[in-house]
């Protein structure tokens, strides 16, 4: 087993997730939790999301090999202060934001005795919150490990025999380029199904109720996006900047291009795009990254 006692700071969708899947997957493997919302904690021992949760940060981390911040990324500062008393030596402490250039730099600053392993699981859904977790979270997705050069390679081996017991395939990457690739993957996207229901809303012409009425043209997939955490996501943005900006400078050529077909009645370039991208749905599939049910399959969580 590559850690014996864990401890889970942020008991919401991702905190309870890890807690579920490692009770599930490593039995004998003891977890604490604890989360600065007391009505989260209350939850969270009542659905066993962990062994034990604890009234305070430093009684969660206490005697722990590994402490797993699962806070949004704009709370890690917060986060890191309320365990640091309670680290012993030793410890790895990692993470699960979606954004790990900055948080890397972060915990290494304000934990400078651990040994930080930054980790993105590239898993989650729409929901949040202690009821939202469940164990199978992990099965079959990626989790990103981005250590830095300093890192111990073995911390970062055992980190990943722990996620593998999760049910995730690991990666290993530059933090730089992890939140490159994120940004046009997950970011830019989320940015885009927020914008595009906001602007929906918005228009004079079209009322409320026509929106919702006719959502299943289109619209209704993009407000499952769009209805994600407001404070994770704009945490996301605030600290993954300059990536979102890269790429949605690249974005914004390829719709201008898009507008001009548009407006041209260039069929050719609206068919040899809709045809390359409908390829791709079909890779996500074959590679077990979607469900092709109508539902995605995740009815069945
Ligand atoms: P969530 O369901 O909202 O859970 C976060 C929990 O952390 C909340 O209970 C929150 O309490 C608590 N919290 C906030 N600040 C804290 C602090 N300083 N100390 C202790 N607890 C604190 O969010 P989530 O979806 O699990 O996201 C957690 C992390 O996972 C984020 O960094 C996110 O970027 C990353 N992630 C999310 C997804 C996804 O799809 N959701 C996927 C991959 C990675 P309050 O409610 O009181 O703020």
């Amino acid at each position: 087993m590559a850690f014996s006692r864990v401890a889970v700071i942020g008991l919401g969708l991702l905190g309870g997730s890890v807690g579920l899947a490692i009770g599930q997957a490593l039995p004998e493997c003891r977890t604490t939790g604890w989360d600065r919302d007391p009505d989260v904690r209350a939850r969270a021992a009542e659905r066993g999301l962990v062994g034990t949760v604890c009234e305070t940060a430093v009684d969660a981390v206490k005697d722990c090999e590994l402490v797993i911040l699962c806070v949004p990324v704009g709370a890690m500062a917060a986060a890191a202060e309320a365990i640091a008393p309670g680290l012993g030596a030793n410890v790895v402490v990692s993470d699960v934001g979606s954004s790990k250039q900055k948080v890397g730099e972060l915990l290494r600053t304000a934990l400078p005795g651990a040994t930080i392993i930054p980790a993105h699981p590239v898993a989650g859904t729409e929901n949040s919150g202690p009821d939202a977790g469940f164990a199978a979270l992990f099965h079959n997705r990626w989790c990103i490990l981005t250590p830095d050069g300093d890192a111990p390679p073995e911390a970062t081996e055992k980190l990943g025999r722990l996620w593998t017991a999760l049910g995730a395939r690991i990666e290993i990457m530059d933090p730089a380029h992890h939140d490159l690739v994120l940004a046009v993957t997950s970011h830019i996207p989320h940015l885009i199904a927020f914008t595009i229901v906001g602007t929906a809303s918005d228009l004079e012409e079209v009322t409320q109720s026509e929106v919702i009425k006719y959502s299943a043209g289109g619209f209704r997939d993009f407000t499952r996006i769009a209805a994600s955490d407001p404070t994770m996501w704009r945490d996301v943005f605030l600290s993954n900047r300059e990536a979102v900006l890269e790429m949605l400078g690249r974005f914004t050529e390829d719709l201008t291009a898009m507008q001009r077909a548009v407006r041209s009645g260039d069929g050719e370039t609206l068919f040899a795009l809709f045809e390359r991208t409908r390829a791709i749905r079909r890779k996500v599939i074959e590679q077990g990254q979607d469900d092709a049910r109508p539902d995605f399959g995740r009815a069945d969580h």
